[in-house]
């Protein structure tokens, strides 16, 4: 791979911190402890322009949501002097309302999404139970039509590059068809698992949140995106709030991750 095929990993901090019993974080265990979370997106800055890991949520999907400190991930970018209409990708791991409910922010970007979420979401009568609605929201499938209706909808198969420095790795087991980002940076190869686990700490103890349609599959994900990060530092998480407390920061809600 040349080495200008490599990106710089920013951390955008879309809402939050919130707090929770740590039980949602690390499945049924410290019912009585109360922790923190927040949501993210990431901008990968690269050679071939900016890509969004993720689109956050558009403000017109946020009433109702408890979504506090909110701002929008159009306006974040501004931090990195984007602006919404530069982004020409969005990767999106999966099509939970937290991380797809921003795509109608980036009309001119190509969407990559795997065919196994998609057809999920899309077209499997058991995602429209109860327990499968509760992550989802109706937006998101109208923002996916709006994107395949511009042809800018990208259905992925299987594990390969989307752009030099950039691969898709499916890691199912949080929602069906989740895929992680394999991204080549100055030190060495990141992995960006989004809701993979929502912490740095559900990868290192391997155990899962409370959010995972298959838990064997949770298992083996977490081994091959472990095997992929170059040191596990490298595997970054979809809600721990560290990556806003411990990095630097470049402005409010914006830090730089690698
Ligand atoms: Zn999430």
């Amino acid at each position: 791979m040349p080495a200008d095929a490599q990106f710089e990993i920013y951390a955008l901090r879309y809402a939050g911190p919130l707090t929770s019993s740590r039980a949602l974080l690390m499945w049924n265990q410290g019912w009585e402890e109360r922790v923190q979370r927040a949501y993210f997106v990431w901008c990968l800055l690269g050679p071939g322009g900016p890509v969004l890991v993720d689109s956050g949520v558009a403000p017109r999907y946020t009433a109702g949501r408890d979504l506090p400190n909110y701002q929008s991930p159009a306006s974040l970018l501004g931090a990195l002097g984007l602006q919404a209409g530069e982004v020409r990708h969005v990767f999106l791991t999966h099509m939970h309302w937290d991380h797809a409910l921003g795509i109608s922010l980036f009309p001119q970007a190509t969407v990559h999404l795997h065919q196994a979420e998609h057809d999920f979401w899309l077209g499997d009568p058991l995602a429209g139970r109860s327990i499968f609605q509760a992550v989802y929201d109706p937006g998101v499938s109208q923002s996916l039509e709006a994107a395949r209706s511009r042809g800018r909808l990208n259905l992925i198969r299987e594990d390969g590059e989307i752009m030099p420095g950039l691969t898709a790795v499916a890691a199912p087991g949080h929602s069906p068809g989740i895929m992680a980002a394999a991204v080549a940076t100055a030190k060495g190869l990141a992995v960006m698992g989004s809701d993979c686990g929502h912490t740095f700490r559900n990868y290192a103890e391997e155990w899962p949140s409370i959010f995972f349609c298959d838990l064997r599959a949770c298992l083996r994900s977490w081994d091959k995106l472990k095997a992929l990060a170059s040191s596990p530092e490298l595997l970054f998480p979809g809600h721990d709030l560290a990556m806003s407390l411990e990095f630097p920061e470049i402005a409010p809600g914006v830090t730089r991750l690698v």
